[in-house]
């Protein structure tokens, strides 16, 4: 299967330039123009790869490397015009793999796409058997599927990961903007009630029905989920 890449680059010329390359070499290519649209697709789990300029218009390429780095292990590789060490050391520092300094020729973004993925093969460790708990309820990672005693409850993929981050940090009351940060990947300004939302919607479907309590809500704070004392 071919490999995806994502090239997240607001000069459309040089984007276009890139991705006839790219397609050329047998990879599927998506393009982003700006940080924001960027990061949403890096954070869909379609691709296996990201080219990330730094200089972007809405989110710049730091602050999405930075977004994408708690989420995803994915390789990225950052394309900047500047070449600069400290750039790059921030760049490196942030978790990326590597970097090209435009004007680049096109020979050498392939070598650094086939060492990143090479890389990337040669880090993927088997996957993990996740199993996350609070009192009746049983998120498994790896068969994406939630239980409540013996009874399984089917979840939209927003709502499951909401349950997986509150659980994984069961205990720990969580503010609505760190579920925001973290479940949705990037700032919902000024709609921080789609947390509360949707945290309705897994009350309706794990504590309601099971006559359970494990979703708290801490007033001015955030959510927490405890097991039943
Ligand atoms: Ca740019």
């Amino acid at each position: 299967m071919a490999e995806r890449i994502l090239l997240v680059e607001d000069e459309e010329k040089l984007a276009r330039m890139v991705e006839m390359e790219l397609r050329y070499e047998g990879y599927e290519v998506a393009k982003a123009f700006d940080g924001r649209t960027g990061l949403e697709k890096a954070l869909s789990g379609e691709f296996d790869l990201v080219l990330l300029d730094i200089m972007l218009p809405t989110l710049n390429g730091m602050e999405v490397l930075r977004r994408i780095r708690k989420e995803s292990q994915m390789p990225v590789i950052m394309l900047t015009a500047r070449d600069s060490v400290p750039d790059k050391v921030s760049g490196l520092n942030s978790g990326a793999d590597d970097y090209i300094t435009k004007p680049f020729a096109i020979e050498e973004l392939l070598a650094r796409i086939r060492a990143a993925l090479r890389k990337r093969e040669a880090a993927v460790p088997p996957p993990a058997e996740e199993i996350l708990t609070a009192g009746p309820l049983t998120l498994d990672v790896s068969r994406h599927r939630v239980t409540v005693g013996e009874t399984e409850v089917e979840l939209t993929r927003r709502e499951f990961d909401l349950l997986r981050y509150l659980l994984a940090n069961k205990g720990r009351v969580i503010s609505r903007e760190g579920l925001l940060d973290h479940v949705w990947g990037f700032d919902f300004v000024g709609e921080t009630n789609a947390v509360d939302v949707y945290i309705s919607f897994l009350r309706s479907k794990l504590d309601d029905p099971f006559g359970i309590k494990l979703i708290h809500t801490v007033r001015g704070v955030g959510y927490v989920i405890k097991e039943e004392e």
